[in-house]
């Protein structure tokens, strides 16, 4: 596990590169590519939640009864980033037993390159929640940080950003704007290019999950 900056993780593993990998080749296609953004997926989100939140149960195996065992407690809230950060979401259900998800939508003007919310699904009240935020592309970092505003507008008691490429730009804004909010991700590529694409990268991650419509 590698730390790019305070309370950023880069989730360090060759499986997980070699994903990454295959994530960024242009020869991949479409269905392997959403495939891949969940697997890697899994791994994030197991590595961010290791203290999620646990209580006791009481259970009968077929050779033992009254046994004391675990089990998950905690809701944790997903908020995925749309588009692309609906790319993560199934693969967060498959690994965390208990969630909820809320939609936030953002928009980029391509001349600024600045995002406006276009949908705020969060609850009204977040007070106690623990909130996973994914979004796979930080480029610049305004989305996020604007993401995690609205969040902690609501009250939340934690949140955890979930990444797969993070720029060195984007993280440095990040961090300033919210340097209590964990980050995880699978790689940091370190620069823009004038469009605001994160290069090395792997292009527009939501045309890449569902297609361009025009
Ligand atoms: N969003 C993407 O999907 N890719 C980038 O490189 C930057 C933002």
């Amino acid at each position: 596990m590698g730390a790019a900056a305070p309370g950023i993780t880069v989730v360090d593993h060759p499986v997980l590169a070699h994903r990454v990998t295959a994530l960024r080749d242009t020869r991949t296609d479409r269905d392997t590519f959403r495939q891949l953004v969940g697997e890697i997926t899994h791994f994030l989100v197991y590595e961010a939640l290791r203290d999620l939140g646990t209580g006791e149960v009481v259970i009968d195996t077929p050779v033992a009864d009254g046994v004391v065992a675990c089990r998950v407690t905690e809701n944790v809230l997903v908020v995925p980033v749309l588009r692309a950060g609906l790319g993560m979401v199934q693969a967060v259900q498959e690994v965390v037993p208990l969630t909820e998800v809320a939609h936030v939508g953002l928009r980029r003007d391509e001349s600024t390159l600045r995002s406006e919310v276009y949908l705020n699904r969060l609850p009204r009240d977040l007070d106690g929640r623990r909130v996973l935020v994914c979004d796979p592309m930080v480029a610049t970092g305004g989305s996020l940080v604007q993401v995690c505003d609205l969040v902690r507008a609501r009250g939340a008691k934690e949140m955890i950003a979930l990444c797969i490429i993070a720029s060195e730009p984007g993280i440095a804004v990040f961090r300033a704007a919210h340097p209590s909010v964990r980050m995880l991700c699978a790689a940091v590529d370190p620069t823009l290019n004038d469009v605001g694409y994160i290069v090395p990268g792997l292009g527009d991650a939501g045309d890449r999950l569902f297609g361009p419509l025009d």
